[in-house]
């Protein structure tokens, strides 16, 4: 990292991504979309490339590979098509979490996420509460042999088409301890219902309602109100990955402008030669440069064990708004072409959208940041 190049065996990575991505994810993107639906095919292909077990260790199927290469397949991935993207990134962090379970639950779901046979999705949103997470009403009570569930989650990203949710829950509800649990979606008592979406499609969010599901003790993730705060360090890597999601949909938008920009005649010229055009486009590029290189700092950061909870927050603040001006900029510049949907920008500006939500918003980003610099 010092060097401030990416390995042999990097660049070898990113250009095996973005030949898969060009030749089997851009195929059918239109189709993805209209369906709303990710096929389970493609989840699979992503698993036979080792893209679904890059956090996983081999012993348990995986390839693990480090944090800075995950970033470059999210990235790759994200530049061609961004719900594809969200499949490795829905896999990545689960097994930080995972962790915590016993190895017999370890060896039962990690093989699966490796394989692309179960995709996993994070349950911690819930109507009344988002950025306040320990105002969460859900509760997971102790009986017998393992515990009952009741609350409801919503927003929950690929909640549609995923096979188990980590869910967290309250056992002591007059608490603000919160402890995660593996909770299979077809168990009894589970209903979810799909939220309309202006973006991320293929991807969807849905409501979870737990109404009395019963887990075995097993499912409970490290011990009752403490686990969770162990892999919390480590969990702000998603936003990383996040801010690295949007910085791609930012450079694709940038790419097409300017080849259109050159193209496009006005006034004589092509409009890439007024300053008005060419400024915008450096701008852009300055700004992906530097959230692309602070992004990869970031995760060199978590493949060294360093903490990062400022510095993932400051990613995935700036990156996602930059992102969406970037976006909005190059809509413009392809003037009435950009407003179509022949073209893949105004899908971008209503993707990074939800990338500027998801995993926090900026105001609590910025929390995070102010806490620890005032300390
Ligand atoms: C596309 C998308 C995908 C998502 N995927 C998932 C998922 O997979 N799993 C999941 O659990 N959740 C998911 N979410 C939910 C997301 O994590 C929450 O929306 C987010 O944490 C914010 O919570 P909230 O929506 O309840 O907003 P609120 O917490 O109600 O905040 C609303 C607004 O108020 C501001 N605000 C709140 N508190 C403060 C404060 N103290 N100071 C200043 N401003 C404040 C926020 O910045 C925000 O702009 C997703 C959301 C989106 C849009």
């Amino acid at each position: 990292m010092p060097e401030f190049s990416f390995s042999e065996e990097q660049d070898m990575l990113r250009k095996a991504v973005r030949n898969f991505a060009q030749n089997e994810i851009a195929p059918g993107i239109k189709e993805r979309i209209e369906a709303g639906k990710f096929p389970r095919e493609l989840v699979k292909a992503m698993a036979n490339l080792g893209l679904t077990g890059m956090s996983i260790p081999t012993e348990y199927g995986g390839q693990p590979i480090d944090w800075v290469s995950v970033g470059i397949v999210i990235e790759e991935l994200a530049k061609v098509d961004f719900c594809a993207s969200c499949i490795p990134f829905l896999a990545a962090p689960a097994p930080l979490v995972l962790q915590l379970a016993s190895s017999e639950v370890q060896k039962k779901w990690l093989p699966l996420i490796a394989s692309g046979d179960k995709v996993f999705c994070m349950g911690s949103t819930e109507p009344d509460c988002g950025s306040d997470l320990a105002a969460m009403k859900t509760k997971a009570i102790r009986k017998d042999d393992g515990y009952i569930i009741n609350g409801e989650k919503t927003s929950i990203s690929y909640g549609m088409q995923a096979d188990v949710m980590i869910t967290l829950a309250k056992v002591a509800p007059e608490t603000r301890r919160i402890t995660p649990f593996l909770v299979p979606l077809d168990s009894p008592g589970l209903v979810r219902s799909a939220i309309s979406d202006m973006g991320w499609e293929p991807i969807g969010r849905a409501s979870i309602i737990l109404d009395d599901v019963k887990v075995p003790i097993e499912s409970r993730l490290g011990e009752e109100g403490q686990g969770l705060y162990k892999v919390l360090p480590s969990l702000g890597v998603a936003r990383v990955l996040a801010a690295l999601q949007a910085l791609a949909l930012a450079q694709a938008s940038l790419e097409d402008a300017v080849s259109y920009s050159k193209q496009r005649i006005a006034f004589g010229k092509p409009i890439a030669e007024f300053q008005g055009v060419s400024y915008k486009l450096a701008e852009a590029a300055t700004q992906i440069e530097m959230g692309r290189w602070f992004c990869y700092r970031v995760l060199w950061m978590q493949d060294q064990g360093i903490p990062h909870d400022k510095e993932s927050a400051m990613c995935k603040w700036w990156c996602p708004e930059i992102a969406t001006q970037i976006i909005h900029d190059a809509l413009i510049i392809h003037g009435h072409v950009g407003y179509s949907k022949e073209y893949h920008l105004e899908q971008r500006l209503r993707d990074v959208l939800g990338l500027e939500i998801g995993d926090g918003p900026s105001n609590i980003m910025k929390i995070i940041i102010s806490r620890d610099i005032l300390r």
